[in-house]
């Protein structure tokens, strides 16, 4: 490998990129090389890449924290139950073995923070989340708890931990995939001061609310007291985040690593059609008027539009260049769900309105998950989706309307870096939400993705290889070296 040449591009990159997003892509480049050496070099080498707390002591904890589940046989913590407050306790040993001075937030977040005696007060926060969702894999939010500790035991050891010119704390946010209370986020929202009051009266299925299931660990959290929470931006110097890939593109191409380009949003639609319902054997085909062949030309339509955006959308008509470029790689459309009322084989399919003795208005209705990394280009997908709906259900004489359920803008981490030379450091678009989401409306957010087998996640299968989580840690260690 032309090391030397690689040296150079990275302290080019070092001294011209902006101190924080940008220095996580010469981080990874250097984990490639740190990496690349080892496979070659002798065993001195290995010492000071520490695998033994990187590699070896991370992957024991990873696998000892997968085992922390309210459930028997299976992965499960939800906000505050029983394993969660388990896991917690747990990471605060493992934070208090780095170093760091540990303590639990009104919402059940946890903390380790190290403040260096000579230190500035703008801290840097790495991040993820210690909550699951039901039948989990062991490395989705935990991978990127445990890295972070980790590498800063790592800076324990070597004595730089005191003497970073920055406070680093790590959180383990309590709750990210909204399973118990079917609400996202609500650690990293309460962290970033955009957590709504109301959300402490949101209740559980047993009607426990947010509010009351605190209280039963004997944390007292009110409208009041919820606000003091919130970290001021004047004290952060930005946010990190190491997540799983939870998608097959790094294993695809080799490498354990990637730096994440930005989040994508979200648009969620519900879409109807109407038509006329009847018995299948004696309404002749040319006088139907059908909803579920519309609905079935109209999924059709949605997916060529998405293959192929570009075929549909003009940079200078409804959006922009940038925005058309970046549909082509990051839009992604799902139709997840279909239902049609009587669902019977011989219906022609409608709801149970009755219209006269034989006839019925007739409905089948889908949903559409609409995701893509620029927001202007996701609303010029939706406009044209709106014409071809339109086109497509006069000439069949059927009637549609769509109904939008949810809108979340897209966070483009390195929009910046648009035209950056970014050599051969793979950049990722994230199709999921993370904290990062919600803590970027408190600072500035990097991310790093780990490659993981078959780009399953959410999933017992989910697995990442042992010297990927090394190169986690060794990127997270060396990002802090180079910028604390
Ligand atoms: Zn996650």
């Amino acid at each position: 490998m032309a090391s030397q040449a690689l040296n150079n591009k990275l302290s080019n990159k070092l001294s011209k990129s902006s101190p924080f997003l940008l220095s996580l892509l010469p981080i990874v480049t250097i984990v490639f090389l740190l990496l690349s050496q080892q496979l070659s070099a002798a065993n001195s080498l290995k010492n000071d890449l520490f695998p033994e707390i990187l590699r070896d002591e991370a992957a024991a904890r990873l696998y000892e924290l997968g085992k922390v589940s309210d459930a028997h046989g299976y992965l499960e913590r939800t906000f505050m139950s029983p394993a969660s407050i388990r896991a917690g306790n747990l990471i605060r040993t493992w934070m208090e073995d780095a170093g760091l001075t540990t303590w639990v937030d009104g919402l059940g977040n946890v903390h380790g923070r190290i403040q260096p005696p000579d230190a500035d007060n703008k801290a840097l926060l790495i991040g993820s989340h210690l909550d699951t969702v039901v039948d989990a894999g062991m490395f989705d939010g935990a991978l990127g708890i445990i890295s972070a500790i980790s590498a800063l035991k790592v800076l324990n050891i070597t004595g730089r931990l005191r003497h970073l010119r920055h406070p680093v704390e790590v959180i383990a946010f309590s709750d990210e995939e909204g399973v118990r209370f079917q609400s996202t986020f609500l650690g990293s929202a309460a962290i970033a001061g955009v957590l709504p009051f109301s959300t402490l009266q949101i209740p559980d299925k047993s009607g426990l609310t947010v509010q009351d299931v605190l209280k039963e660990n004997l944390i007292d959290t009110t409208e009041e007291n919820l606000s003091q929470l919130k970290y001021e931006p004047e004290s952060v110097l930005g946010y990190v985040e190491v997540h799983i890939e939870q998608g097959p593109v790094l294993e695809s191409i080799g490498l354990p690593l990637a730096v994440v380009k930005g989040i994508a949003g979200q648009t969620r639609l519900k879409l109807t059609v109407r038509g006329s319902q009847g018995h299948a054997g004696t309404v002749p085909m040319s006088m139907r008027q059908d909803p579920m062949v519309a609905a079935a030309e109209l999924i059709v339509s949605l997916e060529s539009l998405c293959k192929r955006p570009q075929d549909f959308i003009s940079s200078n008509g409804q959006c922009n260049a940038f925005s058309v470029e970046s549909l082509s790689g990051s839009l992604v459309c799902t139709v997840g769900e279909i239902s049609t009322w009587p669902s019977a084989s011989n219906v022609i399919p409608g709801q149970a309105i009755s219209m006269g003795p034989d006839w019925f208005e007739a409905e089948v209705s889908f949903t559409i998950d609409i995701r893509a990394i620029d927001d202007m280009g996701r609303e010029a997908i939706l406009y044209e989706l709106s014409n071809q709906m339109h086109t497509i259900c006069d000439r069949r004489s059927v009637s549609c309307f769509m109904e939008r359920k949810l809108k979340s803008a897209a966070y483009a981490a390195l929009k910046r870096m648009a035209g950056e030379d970014i050599g051969d450091v793979p950049v990722l678009m994230s199709g999921a939400g993370h904290d990062a989401m919600a803590m970027s409306h408190l600072t500035k957010v990097g991310m790093l993705f780990v490659r993981c087998r078959g780009g399953i996640s959410h999933s017992p299968e989910e697995h990442v290889l042992e010297d990927d989580i090394w190169a986690a840690g060794l990127a997270i260690q060396a990002f802090m070296e180079a910028n604390l």
